[in-house]
């Protein structure tokens, strides 16, 4: 069964302020409101001189619960009042939130701030639809302000954000309700969290004085001080993490991702959507780099189909799988209302998608995913007659639908992302680039180019597809090639109607330019780009066969046909992003790590220090590469991650063979 999310009930006051009903207790003062943030937690975190000190880039703020909002958005508008000269250029803010507010909820509790209407509306529109445990990444102001939203209880979140031995957090906005009505959250594992995962000289504020407050917050390491409080009340305490505190980091060491020796040059490799969405998350933290592809254009391969549908891969249970990509779903239905909102033309269409049970292998899993209980817009289940009227067409199937899904071009979003970084300045693009070989001493790589002089990067980012695999250091990711081809079919009277994306043995789209996308064959090892018409014919004959009615029976392709591309699989459907392993040196000298001793021992896994990879996106990288994009950025920028530590861990290059060790089995080269 899947954790579910319970919103906050809400009950409104004499003068109309909310009050929540799990914990009886305002959200913020009947006195002005919005003053009391400001004083509390904007004045008393000094966040103006903190941010006038000139040692920041990118400044991080955490908060115990988002409630309302409202201080996000008061931080935001004073952060965007500010010389950016002098002062910080990117806000991350974190906040952690057991019981998120109802939209229409959140709506009523904003409208009364109309100084806070430019950002409240930019938030509304932006909320999370879908309240899941894990973090949802949201960025504002062309990715300058990055809001975090972590749903579950905060002790939970924390035990399992990623951090690195530098810390993450600047500052914290210790809300949450009176310590009396919630002590549950006011624990010592909470302020010892805290510390773990803030940088050295970290601020906090909070309204309360409340003693035990104080002595924990002293325990786990931070100077505490009494400052007179807001309006009535007669104390609140704010302070700093002491200089003598450390943080630490959880990751098992062979998961480790370690913290990068400063980007002075990075190279990304490929403009496919791996590329496109690495380089646009790079360029949201101020990083210049060269991207180097080795067509003409970007997404010319695996991304260059018309449509590309968008839904989340769920399991029946909630696993680093589903909540990857649902993480990677939202984000993504996110990312591409900011593109537009920059002006960028993105072809798509949140018209849903339903999966069909055609057989009873499909009926059986899917039975079993819709009773996983998962959120009911992410998934549902539909019985036949819902079915057809939902797609529009007569369907003898019940299945899962997922209402939030829909389709997309892959290749307008990459060219999104890269006009975007390149209009930011950071990108440098070079196109007709073919990568021949690299290699890499302490400091530098050495990449290598057919017809075009060598050239030197201090970090290197393989997003190649499928050739991630054409060098000597990484020909042994358990990557396969997949060949795909994908039928264009002209629309016509019968299937026109399609309203929803169909998914059963294949798929087929709703029409874009009066042509539907039929998709796609599936053959290892297989590369040419030829169309096949025996692979057409088979598109064809498989959505026939599953579903047997008669508005598919005249169906041919367009004049184009279709197209083909290989992909780059991961046997257990989850792409490799993170740190490149070294993997001679991890099969030769790294230790079987399957008993506790021999596990508190470990050292951390060899790795190519600065070398990354972005591989396996498979038929899922429209769905899914844009978070894995800021996966990428966010962790060679030592900048929060967007997935907890588990997620971290199950993306991670190395983990078939890290999971043999764990088993005590031998490695091998190939895994
Ligand atoms: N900062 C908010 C704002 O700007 O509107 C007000 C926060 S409100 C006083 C407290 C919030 O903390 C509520 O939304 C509540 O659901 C959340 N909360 C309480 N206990 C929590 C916990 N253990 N973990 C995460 N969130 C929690």
């Amino acid at each position: 069964m899947v954790k579910s999310i319970h919103t906050a009930q809400i009950e409104w006051n004499h003068l109309g302020l909310p009050v929540a009903h799990q914990f009886d207790d305002v959200y913020f003062s009947n006195n002005n409101g919005l003053e009391e943030t400001r004083y509390v937690f904007l004045t008393q975190n000094k966040l103006i001189q903190r941010w006038q000190q000139k040692k920041w880039q990118r400044f991080v703020i955490a908060e115990s619960g988002f409630g309302s909002g409202l201080n996000f958005l008061a931080t935001w508008q004073l952060f965007s009042q500010i010389d950016h000269t002098i002062a910080p250029y990117y806000l991350h803010f974190i906040t952690f939130e057991k019981y998120p507010l109802k939209k229409g909820d959140l709506k009523q509790t904003l409208s009364h701030w109309p100084e806070l209407n430019h950002y409240a509306e930019e938030l509304l529109y932006s909320y999370p639809e879908i309240f899941h445990p894990g973090c949802q990444r949201l960025q504002f102001a062309e990715g300058r302000i990055t809001l975090d939203i972590w749903f579950g209880d905060i002790h939970e979140s924390l035990n399992h954000l990623h951090t690195t031995e530098q810390g993450l957090v600047d500052c914290w906005f210790l809300d949450g309700f009176a310590p009396s009505k919630n002590p549950q959250m006011w624990s010592q594992e909470l302020f010892n969290s805290m510390a773990r995962v803030s940088r050295q000289q970290a601020t906090f504020a909070t309204f309360t004085a409340a003693g035990f407050v104080r002595r924990g917050l002293q325990q786990a390491g931070f100077n505490v001080q009494k400052v007179p409080g807001f309006g009535r009340k007669r104390e609140m305490i704010c302070g700093q993490l002491s200089p003598t505190a450390t943080p630490s980091t959880q990751s098992a060491p062979w998961y480790s991702r370690p913290i990068n020796t400063p980007t002075q040059s990075v190279a990304i490799i490929g403009a496919g959507i791996a590329g496109a969405s690495v380089s646009w998350a790079l360029s949201k933290r101020g990083i210049k780099h060269s991207l180097f592809e080795q067509e003409t254009h970007p997404a010319q391969a695996a991304s260059g189909n018309r449509q590309g549908a968008i839904y989340p891969l769920l399991d029946d249970s909630q696993s680093p799988l589903s909540d990857f990509f649902i993480a990677a779903f939202c984000y993504n239905r996110h990312l591409i209302h900011q593109l537009e909102h920059m002006g960028y033309t993105i072809h798509h269409d949140w018209c849903g998608v339903f999966q069909l049970s055609y057989n009873e292998r499909s009926s059986k899993r899917l039975l079993r995913l819709a009773n996983a209980n998962w959120p009911d817009r992410l998934a549902t289940w539909v019985d036949s007659a819902q079915a057809s009227k939902l797609a529009g067409l007569p369907l003898e199937y019940s299945g899962v639908f997922y209402p939030l899904g829909g389709w997309a071009t892959p290749a307008d979003i990459a060219r999104a992302m890269l006009n975007a970084s390149e209009k930011s300045g950071c990108l440098t693009s070079h196109y007709g680039y073919h990568l021949t070989n690299w290699k890499s001493d302490e400091t530098h790589f050495e990449l290598q180019f057919k017809a075009h002089p060598t050239q030197t990067f201090s970090h290197i980012i393989l997003c190649n597809g499928h050739n991630i695999t054409s060098f000597d250091t990484t020909q042994s990711l358990p990557v396969t090639p997949v060949r795909g081809q994908v039928t264009h079919l002209e629309t016509n009277v019968n299937i026109s109607n399609l309203k929803s994306v169909l998914c059963y043995n294949g798929y087929m789209t709703p029409a874009l330019n009066k042509s539907h996308c039929l998709g796609a064959t599936h053959q290892r090892d297989q590369y040419h780009k030829a169309l096949d018409q025996q692979d057409t014919q088979n598109n064809i004959e498989s959505l026939q066969r599953c579903i047997s009615q008669p508005w598919n029976q005249n169906i041919s392709p367009d004049n184009s046909v279709g197209r083909a591309s290989v992909r780059a699989v991961v046997r257990d459907h989850l792409p490799l992003a993170g740190p490149l392993p070294y993997i001679p040196e991890l099969i030769d000298k790294y230790p079987q790590i399957h008993t506790p001793a021999l596990k508190q021992s470990a050292p951390a896994l060899p790795i190519i220090q600065g070398a990354y990879i972005l591989a396996g996106l498979g038929s899922r990288g429209v769905t899914s590469a844009p978070l894995l994009g800021e996966i990428i950025a966010s962790e060679i920028t030592n900048t929060p991650q967007p997935v907890n530590q588990t997620i971290l861990d199950a993306l991670h290059p190395g983990r078939f063979w890290i999971r043999r060790l764990l088993r005590g089995q031998p490695v091998q080269k190939q895994e």
